[in-house]
Order: structure tokens, then sequence, then C-alpha cells
């Protein structure tokens, strides 16, 4: 029989254990004037993707840095350490930072999971296929009133309504890394500490990904044409698909960015060189600072 995984980082709990198409009906609405206004957002465990942080730190006009080490915390997705990121709630507390007595006050930009409240995305898929097939549950909590509200709608259209269309679509090669890194066999093995902190980068510190990318250490080993270079510098969105890309080849050998013929030497050379001037680092510095300083996480 195939193995199906089953996997969802924005699953939080009691989640009714069925899964559904987009087809079927809810009974929900959420709006200011509900008893529980504000409730779900005073104790949060939201996770977030790539572009939920690239939507925010643009809005905030802040640096990728800048937004991690100020609104997120890191945590690990599985054993083998693949790092996850999440909000930081207020100091010494458990609600949003965003969190306002009118709401929430980055509205137009909030995360995948603050958007998909009550229903939760469960992405599945078969060993080692991309292909993800998905389905939703819901999450009913006692504190959540809006189940009792007169209004019923399919999920697909509640997500047309937060606009999740665009999110999914922007998180999905993010998720296929997940759960063919979570469904790899033995074959694949344990990532290096390299491809973890290369994967932490790419995925949530866009920044540092784009300087990365322009780096000569990069450009002595990928082979990337002008007009992609163009768009990369130009379009964050292109970048941060541009690093999904580059991770499937960096974790998983599937060679789809053209490589230097020389690279093998040019870096074999280095690091003779290197070892003769009594160099003991084998590697050069390929993968710049992780703005955290969470060792545990495999990104520091
Ligand atoms: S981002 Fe907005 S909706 Fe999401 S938890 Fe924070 S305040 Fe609530
Ligand atoms: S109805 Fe549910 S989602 Fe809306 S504010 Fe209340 S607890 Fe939050």
């Amino acid at each position: 029989m195939e193995n199906i995984i089953n996997d969802s980082p924005f699953v939080p709990s009691p989640v009714i254990p069925t899964s559904y198409d987009g087809s079927k009906v809810i009974q929900f609405r959420c709006h200011k004037e509900i008893a529980c206004f504000n409730a779900c957002c005073k104790n949060i465990d939201i996770t977030l993707t790539p572009y939920d942080i690239l939507r925010l730190k643009r809005r905030l006009g802040l640096t990728s840095g800048e937004f991690l080490l100020g609104f997120t915390e890191p945590y690990e997705m599985d054993k083998d350490s693949i790092a996850g990121v999440k909000f930081k709630p207020v100091e010494g507390g458990t609600a949003c930072q965003f969190m306002t007595e009118e709401g929430c006050s980055v509205y137009e930009d909030r995360p995948t999971a603050c958007r998909y409240y009550p229903v939760a995305l469960v992405s599945m898929r078969r060993q080692n296929e991309y292909t993800d097939i998905n389905s939703y549950a819901l999450v009913e909590e006692a504190h959540c009133l809006g189940h009792k509200e007169d209004r019923s709608l399919t999920i697909d259209e509640y997500r047309h309504e937060q606009g999740l269309e665009d999110y999914d679509e922007q998180g999905r090669g993010w998720r296929q890394l997940i759960l063919k890194k979570k469904s790899s066999g033995p074959t694949v093995g344990t990532p290096s500490k390299r491809s973890l902190q290369l994967f932490f980068m790419a995925c949530y510190d866009l920044d540092r990904f784009r300087d990365f990318v322009f780096s000569d250490s990069f450009n002595e080993v990928y082979d990337l044409p002008d007009n992609l270079k163009k768009t990369l510098a130009e379009d964050e969105i292109e970048l941060m698909q541009f690093g999904f890309r580059f991770l499937r080849q960096v974790m998983f050998s599937e060679e789809s960015i053209a490589m230097k013929s020389d690279a093998f030497d040019k870096r074999l050379a280095k690091k003779q060189e290197r070892e003769a001037a009594g160099l003991t680092s084998s590697e050069p510095a390929l993968v710049p600072d992780s703005p955290y300083d969470h060792p545990e996480c495999g990104c520091d």
C-alpha cells in the first residue's frame, strides 16, 4: 500500500478528526460585535509560512532579519531539526503583538493560519511524490462563538472570502518541501547542518537569501541567466519561489538550477589554498549568520 503522509503546520487543537473537501458547508461568522471578539488572538500558537513573513515584513517596512528578531521565534518541526517559525507573543504574555482593541492591526496581511481559522488545511502526499492533496478539518473551541452565528457557506467560499487562494498558492512549494522531508526514507538520510541553515535562510530570511544569491560564493557554483538574476533582484515573490527550487536541489538532489562546469575545480582549488594557508575550515562561509541565537534549531 502506498504511504500517505499527513501534515498540517496549522492545525491547532482540538481539530475535529474528520477531513472534508472544499464543498463542505460550515456554519461560521466572525465580526467585531461578537462577544468573543479578539479571544482567539489572546492566546496564540501561529506557525508562519515564508509568504506570511514576506507580506508582514513588507507591511512593517522591515528587513526579514528585523521582522524575525522582533516578532517571531524558531521551533523544531521534526526530529531532524527542520526549522519552523512562530509568532512571538507579547512580552510576558500569550497575546499576539498585532492585536489591538479594534482588532488585528495587520489585517490585510494577516498570516495564513489566522485566515484559515476555524478551518485547518491538511496537506497529504504520496511517498516520493511532490503532488500534494489538500483537505480540510474543522476546529471547534469553546471560546469561539462564531460557530453559533447564523451564516452557512462552503469551505471554498470561506477560503475565497479570506483571500486564501493566493496564500495557499504561494505557500505550496514550502509545504511540499516539508512533506517531502517528513516522508523521506533512509536513502535521503538526515540533512546536513548546512542544508538546514540554507532551509531556514531561503524560507524565512529572504533578504539574507537575496544577498546569498548575489554573493561570489553562489555565483562561483550556480549559472543563472541574466534575465533570471534581474527578476530575482526585483521581485521578492519570485525570489522566494526560487528559494524553494534551490532547496529541492540542495536537500533532495533534484537538479533544476544549472551549475558551472568548473565549479568543482574552483572550490577544490580554494579548499587547497585555505589548507595550505593553515586555515582549518575546509568550506568557505556560504551561509550568512542567522538573526537568532538559537543553536537548538540548527539555524545558528
Ligand atoms: S495577526 Fe492578527 S489575526 Fe493573527 S493572531 Fe495576530 S492579531 Fe490575531
Ligand atoms: S468568533 Fe472565533 S475567530 Fe472570531 S473573534 Fe471570536 S474566537 Fe476569534
